[in-house]
């Protein structure tokens, strides 16, 4: 099986805002049989050593790491027509491509930027010119420099309650939140609340409350405190540095290379459009998995994508009752990601940063202009609450914002392309949060094995969770655990 990048981008899934290119190139691709002696007939039953649900990042870092150790039979059944799941492009006739999920990577960020450097992918530099501008009632302020004599109320707020998430953040284990001092009660208050009883200013409070929800999305009155701090923690970089340590670079490419050249390496292995319907008996001495494609019996399966995605999936017998509250509990919401084209930077020049929260109406924007200034080009995040909205009245509160913020040509872009992942089947998701009482209640459970089914997918990660290096690092975590316990029997 062929996995080009052009015909696995070309697509037109539910995704799209646009675009007329059809995925019948990839849906016509048959699954080369001839390779794989363990795969007997799709449409019957294969037996493997190890099935891999979900061909995100995850599902790919766990199968590329197997894969690595020797172990040959494996497969990876992913539901949707073409890896990445939440890192995939779309092809561009003028520009190659659009990244539709993940785009930036952080310098601490090494496994991914490790795995990506293994299939010889580039980085470039990713950074924004200009400090962060947060808008608050049409005033543009910059608030993450430490305050001096001149800074504002609101700004001397802000730099508090940083300093107190930093404080407290530090008090979390990653690797057992559960076990973090006062536990019980940081997970019993909302982030919301403890960010209303912490802050003095309105300002101060909008700024802190709209930079955390870009990174979990939920609606953070729902949001345990004790979760965000360990959200916080699993960043390993703390919280003033929020924006520099994860845009510090983009991959060449994009980077769904990365699980295309994974899947060029699989071949066959990879079986998409397979969505896995039901797992069963995996307490015995193999699971059985019941597919679009047929029946996989397998010794040990890993389950690589977003908690509540994996609710989706017929468990029999039902799983342990922490698992299916994590799977029931984790909010999945997602920002609305946005892209405008312009023939130049019209703005270079003009404004003071190319980096801004704008609050009314609620979206952050990155000018991700090429260097050579070549093409204009921005990218945007909705706020989830916009998600009502048709792209049309969207791609209209997007215009008036780009006008105030940047200028009054911003509104008049070539092109508008949006993805709204609230609506995608399969990843429910942009990034997720749990609300307050779980994470004491269920939480050791995340990365607990249940039989023979092993958990993988960025929200499961010790860290970077809710980010591309996450995902690579549950699921090589994943891998492990099995090749530990392959080597015990
Ligand atoms: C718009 C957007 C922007 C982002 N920006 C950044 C960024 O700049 N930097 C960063 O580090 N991170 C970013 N992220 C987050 C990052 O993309 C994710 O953390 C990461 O890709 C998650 O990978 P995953 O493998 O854990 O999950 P997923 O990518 O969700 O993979 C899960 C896969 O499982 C498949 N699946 C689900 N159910 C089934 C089933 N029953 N059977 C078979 N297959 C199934 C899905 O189709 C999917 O392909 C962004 C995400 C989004 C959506």
């Amino acid at each position: 099986m062929i996995l080009s990048s052009s015909a696995l981008a070309e697509g037109n899934s539910p995704l799209f805002s646009s675009s007329a290119i059809g995925f019948q190139q990839i849906n016509s691709l048959k699954v080369n049989m001839s390779n794989t002696s363990e795969i007997v007939d799709q449409q019957q039953t294969t037996n493997v050593s190890v099935a891999i649900v979900g061909g995100g990042l995850a599902g790919m870092s766990a199968a590329w790491e197997l894969f690595n150790a020797g172990i040959r039979s494996l497969v990876v059944l992913e539901g949707n027509d073409y890896v990445g799941g939440r890192t995939f492009n779309r092809v561009h006739s003028k520009i190659n491509y659009l990244e539709m999920g993940g785009t930036w990577v952080g310098a601490t960020q090494t496994a991914v930027l490790e795995l990506a450097q293994q299939f010889g992918i580039q980085t470039k530099d990713g950074k924004v010119d200009g400090p962060t501008m947060y808008g608050y009632q049409n005033t543009w302020t910059v608030i993450e420099r430490l305050p001096d004599e001149h800074s504002s109320l609101a700004q001397q707020d802000f730099a508090q309650i940083s300093a107190k998430f930093e404080l407290l953040s530090q008090t979390v284990s990653v690797e057992a939140p559960w076990t973090t001092p006062n536990a019980i009660e940081l997970d019993h208050i909302t982030a919301g609340d403890w960010i209303a009883q912490n802050t003095t200013t309105a300002e101060a409070r909008t700024w802190i409350e709209s930079r955390i929800r870009h990174r979990i999305a939920g609606n953070l009155n729902q949001v345990s405190l004790l979760f965000l701090l360990y959200f916080i923690r699993t960043r390993d970089t703390g919280f003033y540095s929020f924006q520099w340590d994860e845009t510090a670079y983009r991959l060449i490419g994009g980077t769904h290379t990365i699980t295309l050249k994974i899947a060029e390496r699989l071949g066959d292995r990879v079986r998409l459009n397979n969505r896995v319907r039901r797992i069963t008996d995996y307490h015995s001495d193999g699971v059985c998995l019941t597919t679009d494609q047929g029946i996989i019996h397998a010794k040990y399966v890993i389950v690589a994508m977003m908690p509540k995605d994996a609710g989706k999936i017929h468990f029999n017998p039902p799983l342990p009752e922490h698992h299916q509250a994590l799977i029931d509990g984790w909010q999945q919401t997602s920002w609305i990601k946005f892209y405008t084209i312009y023939p130049r930077p019209l703005w270079w020049g003009k404004v003071e940063s190319g980096h801004f929260y704008c609050m009314e109406p609620q979206i952050e924007v990155f000018d991700a202009s090429p260097l050579d200034g070549s093409h204009g080009l921005l990218i945007g995040f909705f706020d989830p609450k916009y998600s009502y909205l048709d792209e049309t009245e969207r791609r209209s509160l997007a215009m008036e914002a780009l006008s105030k913020i940047f200028i009054a040509e911003a509104a008049h872009p070539d092109e508008y392309v949006e993805i709204d992942y609230n609506k995608q089947a399969w990843t429910g998701g942009c990034v997720a949060a749990l609300p307050p009482g779980l994470l004491t209640q269920s939480g050791h459970a995340l990365r607990e094995p249940v039989g023979r089914i092993y958990w993988a997918g960025t929200e499961r990660s010790m860290r970077w969770m809710n980010y591309m290096d996450g995902a690579v690092r549950s699921g090589q975590y994943a891998a492990q655990q099995i090749l530990s316990r392959m080597t015990l029997t």
